[in-house]
């Protein structure tokens, strides 16, 4: 029996599933291994007998937070799948502010009565509501990884997530290191997964997979002092994705 698979998104851009439907001719590899019952980017049907459901963006109103349990209560496993729903991602840079003051910022005097009006609450990361048991990290996520995932659950086995920082991936690629660039890079404190990608493309890191739990301290203020950089500034750069992966737990 394969296992039933859904897709369902809440806040988000929605590219964390583009990527999955542009897995193009893999998607059969996967389609042999999984049955997938709900997609709403790619296909009409939909059903809630789901084993394993994956969730795409963050919770920001009332109304999210009962669909997302139920969605919880179908399924026996669930995976949060990119930046927005694993640490809050992009929609968690207004959190900065109180929610009442972005609210007035975005809808000026109209109420809960109009109805274009969204009673949101500050942005929350899937696991700030209900029990996640994987993560796929990324902004948007790595199809690779998100490969590995699918046949490793469908697998029955675990699969295995790198916590450890960007800098491994990025050395392993042999790259000429982005602060030797000027650039301020992330990728001594950010999770690993996505190969580097960024600085591999002369890019530096923006820290979209999440604080690792157990960053090296001693060598990034190493690092903040050999290129005459400073602590605040790496908090500034940080505000994009500034969310550890341990934060919601
Ligand atoms: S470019 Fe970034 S990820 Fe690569 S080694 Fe330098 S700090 Fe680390
Ligand atoms: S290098 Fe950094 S910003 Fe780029 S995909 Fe990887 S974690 Fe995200």
């Amino acid at each position: 029996m394969k296992p039933k698979v859904a897709f369902f998104d809440f806040s988000s851009c929605e590219g964390c599933q583009l990527q999955i439907a542009n897995l193009e001719e893999e998607i059969l590899d996967l389609i042999s291994i999984v049955d997938v019952v709900s997609f709403r980017e790619v296909m009409k049907e939909h059903s809630d007998n789901y084993e394993i459901a994956f969730i795409e963006g963050s919770i920001m109103r009332p109304m999210d937070v009962t669909r997302l349990r139920n969605i919880r209560e179908n399924a026996k496993i669930l995976v949060a799948l990119g930046a927005c729903a694993t640490i809050g991602g992009i929609n968690k840079i207004r959190n900065q502010w109180p929610a009442d003051e972005v609210k007035k910022e975005v809808y000026g005097d109209a109420d809960i009565k109009d109805n274009r009006y969204f009673d949101a609450f500050q942005t929350k990361a899937i696991d700030e509501v209900v029990k996640v048991d994987y993560y796929i990290h990324g902004c948007p996520i790595n199809r690779d990884e998100f490969k590995h995932v699918v046949t490793s659950l469908a697998l029955g086995k675990e699969p295995i997530i790198p916590n450890y920082p960007v800098c491994v991936e990025c050395k392993k690629n042999e790259n000429i290191c982005m602060f030797e660039k000027g650039e301020f890079c992330l990728g001594p404190i950010t999770g690993a997964g996505c190969g580097a990608i960024c600085p591999t493309h002369r890019s530096a890191c923006d820290g979209c997979r999440g604080i690792i739990s157990k960053p090296e301290v001693e060598c990034v203020m190493d690092i903040l002092k050999r290129y005459d950089l400073t602590y605040e500034e790496l908090k500034s750069k940080s505000k994009l994705y500034n969310y550890s992966r341990e934060a919601n737990k």
